[in-house]
């Protein structure tokens, strides 16, 4: 798949993803309009992430507060909603705070403080999916599966938060066997914790699944696709954007 897409223009990587969306959600019996895609932007100029929004993607995921307040002035925004993705300091949320509509990467009680610090300078609510660190990995932030319930009955009290869900990285597995081990934890987690129904708390998003791996992520009931490579080519870190 990646190396049939290489040759093409963003706009037919896109309707080449949608596709094989479709026919993922298909094998799974899902309705495709449940699955969202996101284009995740970092290093990629904005020329090029507004072709992927000419073609008709509505959400952008960035990584890194500075990258996102460099390029937001750029990006064709209209009907277009930012998610942030990436490991977020506390002292950054004041930067990114105006200009996403998620930050999915919701990881400590610090953090949840500064949001909601933010949200009630600005007089808004701020949607928010918890990160799990599925693969209990020592070099990943989020949170170790079982402390996302006492983490979430916390986070009922911010009245400025809403949680909508949780995200995963999970680790680079040889197989896909183990891939999907973990994609399965996954779904149970979001299933098991929305059956609890915690005050505040919304589980209706599902955030998994990248490049290599969200047609298996679909498979096992992934909502939110966050797709850089196949969309925009291999990255490029050493250039400045
Ligand atoms: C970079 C990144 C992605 C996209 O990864 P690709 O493999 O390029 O699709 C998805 N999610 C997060 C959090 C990322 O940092």
């Amino acid at each position: 798949m990646k190396n049939e897409l290489s040759s093409l223009t963003i706009e037919e990587r896109v309707q080449a993803i949608r596709e094989s969306i479709s026919q993922a959600c298909q094998q799974a019996g899902r309705d495709p309009g449940q699955v969202r895609l996101m284009a995740v932007t970092k290093t990629v100029e904005p020329a090029r992430v507004n072709q992927a929004i000419a073609a008709g993607v509505t959400l952008l995921g960035e990584n890194k507060a500075q990258e996102l307040c460099a390029k937001f002035e750029d990006y064709h925004k209209e009907g277009v909603e930012i998610h942030f993705i990436g490991h977020l300091q506390t002292n950054k949320v004041r930067q990114i705070i105006d200009k996403v509509t998620m930050i999915q990467s919701l990881d400590s009680e610090g953090l949840a403080q500064e949001i909601q610090r933010q949200c009630e300078k600005h007089d808004k609510m701020m949607d928010c999916l918890v990160e799990i660190n599925i693969g209990s990995e020592f070099t990943k932030s989020g949170l170790a599966p079982e402390n996302l319930e006492p983490f979430l009955e916390k986070m009922s009290r911010f009245d400025r938060i809403r949680v909508r869900g949780i995200m995963a990285i999970p680790p680079i597995c040889d197989s896909d066997a183990e891939n999907e081990r973990n994609f399965e934890k996954m779904r149970k987690l979001f299933v098991d914790i929305g059956a609890k129904n915690i005050d505040n708390i919304h589980m209706d998003i599902l955030s998994m699944g990248m490049s290599g791996d969200y047609l298996l992520a679909i498979k096992h009931g992934s909502n939110l696709v966050r797709l850089g490579t196949i969309l925009f080519g291999h990255r490029d870190y050493t250039k400045q954007v």
